[in-house]
């Protein structure tokens, strides 16, 4: 009798499971694959089920709306409809996975999510570090540091390209701060260039680095297709418009303009869905910046608001905000990269 009951009861709640939508809304910036990741949807065949199901819903290059809710695959074996061969594949990717001690005890865990990227390199530069702060923002008592959110945006992007496949160098690093959640970043000048120690001297802390990406490139270039140098930075000079960010490529650099306009296009649709009203206006420009003129690979110099300016400030406290950022950043680049492997 009590198993008869134990039966009816499992098939009943089997039943309603199946029979039982799952859905969600995107968190601010997520794509689709870091959507399904958050509800542990992490192969190709849930990517495609999710296409499927609410393909009525996407935006363009199917790009998560904002406040829509999105019907979330099922777990169950329904979903799996590729050919042996191709699941195979997927589990073994599935199960790729590894440590990046920088991204700190939390978020050390990098997981690839697919091979988007594969072929593409890319070294990653918060701008700033050890002696020098960059621009300094007051928020009541508290100092924001340019150096540290730039290099918290870094890290964030620079998970996301390895999560897609992509080679991945971190030149600034800081051996303690990984991908923080604080609105508030603890400032230190604990950051190095790959371990080295960080001059004061203006020209020589940029020639450090441009000189490491460098060496770095010299290896890279005979395994990778595609190079970048990303240098992050949150310090604007020019007025204190909300919402501006500057993309700057090197004078004459026909692939960096390219990489530059992709990703003011990138960040114009996601202002468009995210945030319809507030309009974007980010500008792209030719710049003879140090680390543009003496980088090898093609470099992009992004600004991405004014550490100074009371606004774009509630933008980086936030570490969602920041997230977003970086995922906007990776998307420009896989965007870019699709366009031309060269
Ligand atoms: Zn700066």
């Amino acid at each position: 009798m009590k198993s008869y009951f134990l039966f009816l009861f499992l098939f009943v709640s089997s039943t309603c499971l199946v029979g039982q939508e799952i859905k969600d809304r995107p968190r601010d910036g997520e794509g689709v694959y870091a959507f399904l990741q958050r509800h542990n949807r992490l192969n190709q065949k849930y990517y495609r089920a999710f296409i499927k199901l609410n393909k009525n819903k996407l935006g363009k290059d199917n790009e998560l709306k904002k406040h829509h809710t999105y019907i979330i695959p099922d777990l169950s074996e329904k979903n799996t409809n590729a050919d042996e061969t191709a699941v195979k594949n997927e589990s073994s990717r599935e199960d790729k996975s590894w440590r990046e001690p920088l991204f700190g005890k939390k978020e050390e865990r990098v997981k690839l999510l697919n091979n988007q990227l594969e072929g593409a390199c890319f070294y990653i530069v918060s701008g700033h570090g050890g002696p020098d702060p960059g621009a300094i923002g007051k928020m009541g008592k508290y100092q924001l540091h340019e150096d540290e959110y730039a290099y918290d945006i870094a890290l964030r992007l620079a998970k996301n390209l390895m999560q897609q496949g992509a080679k991945v160098h971190i030149i600034i690093q800081d051996a303690k701060d990984g991908i923080r959640e604080d609105r508030y970043l603890a400032n230190s000048k604990r950051e190095t260039c790959m371990g080295k120690k960080i001059p004061l001297n203006q020209l020589e802390r940029l020639k450090q680095r441009s000189d490491k990406i460098n060496e770095l490139y010299s290896k890279d270039r005979k395994k990778y297709s595609y190079c970048r140098s990303v240098f992050i930075h949150l310090d604007s000079r020019s007025q204190h418009k909300q919402m501006d960010v500057f993309f700057y490529y090197a004078p004459k650099s026909t692939n960096g303009l390219r990489l530059a306009n992709e990703m003011k296009r990138t960040f114009a649709s996601k202002y468009d869905t995210h945030q319809p009203n507030r309009g974007f206006t980010g500008t792209v420009s030719s710049r003879g910046l140090y680390v543009l003129t003496n980088t090898q690979p093609v470099g992009l110099f992004v600004e991405l608001g004014n550490i100074q300016n009371q606004f774009d400030q509630r933008r980086f406290i936030l570490s969602s905000n920041r997230q977003a950022l970086a995922n906007w950043l990776a998307l420009g680049l896989l965007n870019d990269f699709r366009k031309g492997k060269e």
